[in-house]
């Protein structure tokens, strides 16, 4: 970026902070799915269509956005590799060979791509070994490099930039070299990996195990430009866990957890520790664990009727049958007699006797002659209902297809129709005057991992808060609302009916795909059903098919579920920090969450101060995670969560940060530990077996560990609480004499945003905003080449304004900064 005013020109700077990605690892366990349900009589066709978790490789976005589109559910385990895109999908075999003939690689299932298996060599780097001249820090930035160890064994990721990235003919390369400590000379060179998404260039990048930490790194491109780097440490020298502490007791959830027993225990919870704890019930109920009562009958192809009863299954649908009637004779016509609850189609016979009723001609009639009990019968998928339909030989009964029981789930009726969904909020202060944190988990069915670490989260405040000081500062420094699944319907379906499932329940398909054989496949995607940079505004990663795993429901807020949160956060305004809780894959991210594709054009990025505010908690959160058995989230997998995943059009944190100014995170906890005996990343599962191999892939240990780093955010909140101390800021170097042009900064001691005039006038919140170099990069330079007066202020993360200037309004004596920079030549 370069932006140009008055004498003020904007130069690159060789930078050293920020972060991204990782290993790759083979797929998880294949989630168990049910098996079709015995007793009453069925068609072929509404047998459950056998699938299986497979993983791929895609070229790039404009793959992905294809495979998206076509209805394909590649949320998860998605992760950027050097040769394009990989992710995971649950398919069947038919969908396999769709997914292959649109050019997607399906990978085995232990083919992920290790970075650290990445070869060496490639192009022979142009002036390679001459002495940088200052003049290539425009070409080549380091943007950062960062050391980190697990389980005994060091890496190194590497990101850097060249100015030339996005030259396509000939692409520019990179070769990236590290030394073996203080003193030592460089070496080992390596081919970086050009990131490119959505046509737009990113950077180049590198992670690799490394025995020894380097001190330095030197990137060279293959157009000459040379720079050096400093080496720095992520997650390394954490400070103890809470869990060190005396007094201080964890381990609470002993096993995955059903809605009913998250909200049973946060109601117990309430009625336990009435003082810190309380339930609010969130106002929009869902739309159900429920569906109605369905066959699909009298023939294939055309001569199929789709039937749908008007009543729920519970309530009446599952009690209802069909029965197509063949009588003997010639000349009849098509009639439907209805007794109790059941149907008899009578079929037309034309002069000759033989069956005459086309399937549309069946629907129509059951539609309008079922005294009320059909309420939607039509032609199956795209066909018009042309053929004749069959006689079914006796009556079809129609089912919900929620009677399936899954082994090893709860014992116990399942509650049908809509839910109330229950907030646990706890705090000792909940009036308002302590800064809020929601914890969202569950908004994907099938991801069970998220809701225990929730529900641990809440047991460890409510357990220590009378015997733990830390716990004790949480529960009166902040105010927690917990939503423990906020996908109720969803979830009972991924437990009781089918593992996969990922959107609530709410079917809004059309005909064409509302038989029961593409039930599996209904629902909104929750975390697509906001309002800012959402798809229905164009943005990307949202799918208008109802069949899609990223439906984004017919339009913004569509869903009861999303209603809910923009009602919490409107009725509790102290919520400032949130949450959304995913699975799987080790990341940690923020803003920007969405981009349009065409030309990348992402939603506004954080101000420098919020940008450094949240690597800063990331940081603290992380360690957090690192303390409980060395689990790395690696700093590819941190940032904007576009730059470091994808675009996932109007998720939740979008809405949060950029509506209600809420510091809104997202993660996705589990999977890529890695795994020192095979020396590769391994990553995780949706439902990853609870007692796992501890060190690896286990609900359990996933569950502690990222537990840790909600307690973490906790405390976060409660310091971002007590901040009343306003930040200090410097223009480096500082006013005064200058024989030649100058470079200057803008440094801060503590997260903060710089605004700044050069043209003598007062600055205020609508004046320059200092800004980074560029993403995931620290702030800009300034290349002064005529004397120029700065006047500035800087604003922290909690809202705190240096030397407690006020820039709304002209005051006696202003408090802003100010520093003349004079360029004499002579
Ligand atoms: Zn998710």
């Amino acid at each position: 970026m370069r932006r140009r005013h008055l004498h003020v020109a904007l130069l690159a700077l060789t930078a050293m902070t920020g972060s991204v990605l990782m290993a790759t690892a083979p797929a998880g366990a294949d989630p168990a799915h049910p098996t079709a349900g015995a007793g009453a009589k069925r068609s072929h066709l509404e047998a459950q269509e056998s699938v299986r978790l497979v993983r791929l490789q895609l070229t790039g976005a404009d793959m992905l956005d294809k495979v998206v589109a076509a209805g394909f559910d590649l949320e998860h385990g998605v992760k950027r590799v050097p040769t394009g895109i990989e992710g995971e999908a649950v398919v069947t075999a038919e969908q396999v060979a769709e997914l292959q003939s649109m050019g997607v690689r399906i990978l085995d299932a232990d083919e992920g791509f290790a970075w650290n298996e990445q070869a060496d060599g490639g192009f022979q780097a142009a002036g390679r070994q001459a002495v940088a001249p200052l003049s290539h820090e425009q070409t080549v930035r380091v943007v950062r490099a960062d050391w980190f160890t697990t389980k005994g064994q060091g890496f190194l990721y590497v990101e850097a930039r060249t100015t030339e990235g996005q030259q396509e003919d000939p692409v520019v390369g990179m070769q990236l070299e590290n030394d073996s400590g203080r003193g030592t000379s460089f070496g080992f060179a390596r081919t970086m990996s050009r990131f490119v998404d959505s046509g737009q260039y990113m950077f180049h990048r590198n992670l690799f195990k490394l025995d020894e930490r380097p001190s330095q790194i030197r990137v060279t491109s293959s157009t000459g430009g040379v720079t050096t780097g400093k080496v720095s440490d992520w997650l390394e020298n954490a400070p103890p866990p809470l869990t060190e502490n005396r007094g201080y007791k964890s381990d609470f959830v002993d096993g995955y957890q059903t809605p009913q027993q998250l909200y049973s225990r946060a109601k117990e919870i309430a009625r336990q520790y009435p003082d810190i704890a309380q339930i609010i019930y969130l106002p929009n109920k869902t739309n159900g664990y429920q569906r109605k009562a369905q066959a699909t009958i009298g023939g294939t192809g055309q001569s199929a009727v789709v039937v749908s009863s008007a009543a729920w299954g519970h309530e009446g649908g599952n009690d209802i049958s069909v029965d197509f009637v063949e009588r003997p004779g010639a000349d009849l016509p098509l009639a439907v007699e209805v007794t109790g609850k059941a149907i008899r189609v009578l079929l037309a016979k034309d002069a000759a006797g033989a069956l005459a009723s086309t399937a549309a001609q069946v629907a129509t009639a059951l539609e309008t002659q079922s005294a009320g009990l059909v309420d939607r019968a039509h032609p199956y998928r795209t066909n018009t209902g042309t053929g004749i339909v069959a006689a079914t030989g006796g009556p079809i009964a129609l089912t919900d297809f929620l009677d399936q029981k899954r082994v090893g789930a709860p014992e116990g009726e399942v509650p049908r129709g809509p839910a109330t969904i229950p907030v646990l909020r706890i705090g000792k202060h909940r009036d308002g005057t302590k800064p809020g944190v929601l914890i969202q988990a569950q908004d994907h069915a099938r991801e069970w991992v998220p809701a225990t670490t929730s529900l641990e989260s809440a047991e460890r405040l409510v357990h220590n808060y009378r015997t733990d000081r830390e716990t004790k500062k949480i529960v009166e420094g902040t105010d927690v609302f917990f939503i423990l699944s906020n996908n109720p319907d969803g979830a009972n379906y991924s437990f009781y009916n089918f593992a996969s499932q990922r959107k609530n329940l709410t079917n809004h398909c059309p005909d064409e795909n509302a038989d029961p054989g593409r039930r599996d496949s209904w629902g909104v995607d929750l975390n697509r059903n906001y309002r800012v940079g959402s798809g229905h505004d164009g943005y990307a990663g949202g799918s208008t098919v109802c069949t899609s795993g990223t439906y984004q429901g017919p339009e913004e807020l569509s869903e009861p579920e999303s209603q809910n949160i923009i009602w919490l956060v409107e009725k509790y305004r102290n919520i400032k920090f949130m949450m959304s809780v995913h699975s799987n894959g080790g990341q940690l991210f923020w803003q920007p969450g969405a981009y349009i594709a065409d030309g990348r054009i992402t939603t506004p990025r954080p101000p420098l101060g919020d940008e450094a505010f949240y690597w800063q908690s990331a940081g603290r959160i992380l360690s957090q995670v690192k303390a409980y058995r060395e689990t790395v989230v690696t700093p590819e997998n941190v940032g904007g969560s576009s730059d470091v995943l994808y675009s996932s059009a109007g998720n939740v944190r979008e809405d949060l940060y950029h509506t209600y100014g809420i510091y809104a995170f997202g993660w996705e906890v589990g999977g890529s530990v890695y795994n020192p005996a095979t020396g590769n990343w391994q990553g995780g599962s949706f439902q990853p077996p609870w007692e796992g191999d501890p060190n690896l892939v286990s609900g359990h240990s996933e569950t502690m560990e990222y537990a840790n780093g909600i307690m973490e955010m906790f405390r976060v909140a409660a310091d971002w609480g007590k901040d009343k101390k306003d930040p200090k800021s410097s223009l480096v170097p500082g006013g005064g004499k200058y024989r030649a042009p100058v470079d200057v900064r803008f440094e801060t001691n503590e997260p903060a945003t710089v605004y700044y005039t050069t043209d003598g006038s007062r600055p205020t919140l609508q004046s320059q905003r200092y800004e980074a170099t560029e993403f995931r990069e620290p702030g800009q330079v300034f290349h002064v080449t005529a004397t120029t007066t700065f006047k500035w202020f800087s604003v922290d993360a909690a809202g705190n304004v240096e030397n407690n200037y006020d820039p709304t309004k002209k005051g006696k004596r202003d408090s802003y900064r100010t520093a003349t920079i004079r360029i004499d030549k002579k």
